[in-house]
């Protein structure tokens, strides 16, 4: 009998995996692979000042190719739960409708994943023509530190070796078959600080003020594009995100101003570079008046692309198949785990809608559950054909 993906889906919600919370997500998972004759193994990290984590690392078949298919198990806080009309971790269906926390972020897409991966075993013999993975995290929606960064160098010290990976973020803006995401930006987070000489307002000329400068900096700093987008990626973009100097006084002039900075770069740029050309664009418009710095957050988000050629077309084919669809070839959104997985193979990510995600009320048709395994499914046919 195949696996119910709606069923599992309906399971996984029912367990309260709230980061750091295993919620008896992960048990589950690890029943369910058991069952089907994967090795499983449970790993748990821990790091000074941190909550310790559970992972699941899981795998059948030997040899290549080698299909990862990662995720994570943990969610987000329910926020308020009266203003939930069905209960975050009832897992009731109304309407053709599942409703709970991680329905499409992203339970119901590691259940088509076990769906769709317990149906190909037992229609291959027992085992896949090569190996198939499952790398499970209980850290993604927090700290990330604890997660998929460290299972994923468990796994290669264990000397795995992986040729692709599928990750089931949620990628579709509207309907199923929308949209794959090949890449992602990078992310770089800094502080801008100018220094001034503190003094009285009525006295500007014994003071220095910052607030001067880093005004100066800033419209210097957001006057020129960084660049005019790429093949695969838009424009990068840096974004001022607060200017602070926490003076509440009305007659002092203060000594420093700060204002704090994302960027989300494409792939013209390498990390080093970005932040030389930041820096040179500061030095040029401070000229020899303005004491400013600039304040680099230490960040594991770098750009990559995994670039369109047959594993995108097999996956993209796939999708067809199922939906209709051909879906759009994305490197927009936010960072993900893809970030750490682009290191040990190339990834892509697809799975369910993304309007749902981290809201009041996040649902998934059931429909769209069904139709994700049957895509998960053909994937693994054709992958290991
Ligand atoms: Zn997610």
């Amino acid at each position: 009998m195949a696996a119910d993906p709606v069923a599992l889906a309906a399971d996984l919600i029912r367990c309260p995996s709230v980061t750091p919370a295993e919620g008896g997500a992960l048990a589950l998972v690890e029943r369910v692979l058991k069952a089907a004759g994967f090795t499983v193994h449970r790993v748990t990290f821990a790091d000074p000042g941190t909550d310790p984590v559970e992972n699941l690392f899981a795998r059948i078949g030997s040899g290549s190719p080698h299909l990862m298919f990662a995720g994570h198990t943990d969610v987000v806080p329910a926020g308020d739960e009266a203003k939930w009309t069905h209960a975050p971790f009832a897992s009731e269906i109304a309407g053709g409708v599942l409703y709970g926390r991680g329905a499409v972020d992203m339970k119901g897409a590691i259940a088509a994943k076990l769906a769709a991966a317990l149906d190909y075993v037992a229609a291959n013999g027992g085992k896949p023509k090569g190996s198939l993975s499952f790398l499970l995290t209980g850290d993604e929606e927090g700290i990330a530190v604890n997660g998929t960064v460290k299972l994923l160098k468990w796994a290669a010290e264990r000397g795995e070796k992986f040729d692709h990976c599928i990750l089931g973020e949620p990628t579709n803006p509207q309907v199923l078959g929308d949209m794959v995401k090949i890449g992602r930006r990078g992310s770089q987070n800094g502080t801008l600080i100018v220094t001034g000489t503190q003094g009285h307002v009525a006295y500007p000329e014994l003071a220095d003020n910052p607030v001067r400068g880093i005004v100066a900096l800033i419209a210097a700093l957001n006057a020129e594009p960084l660049d005019a987008g790429s093949q695969h990626f838009g424009p990068s973009n840096l974004e001022f995100t607060s200017i602070d100097v926490g003076n509440t006084t009305v007659n002092l002039i203060p000594a420093e101003a700060r204002a704090r900075f994302n960027i989300r770069f494409n792939d013209h740029h390498s990390r080093a570079a970005l932040r030389a050309l930041i820096e040179a664009r500061a030095r040029r418009a401070a000229g020899e008046h303005i004491r400013w710095r600039i304040d680099w957050e230490p960040s594991n988000a770098d750009v990559f692309l995994t670039a369109p050629g047959p594993f995108v077309e097999m996956v993209s084919g796939a999708i067809r198949e199922v939906t209709g669809r051909t879906p759009v070839l994305s490197t927009t959104g936010g960072t993900s785990d893809a970030r750490f997985i682009k290191d040990y193979c190339p990834v892509i990510e697809f799975g369910l809608l993304s309007q749902e995600m981290h809201k009041v009320d996040e649902h998934v048709a059931t429909a769209d559950l069904v139709a994700l395994t049957a895509i998960y499914r053909r994937i693994l046919d054709r992958y290991f054909a």
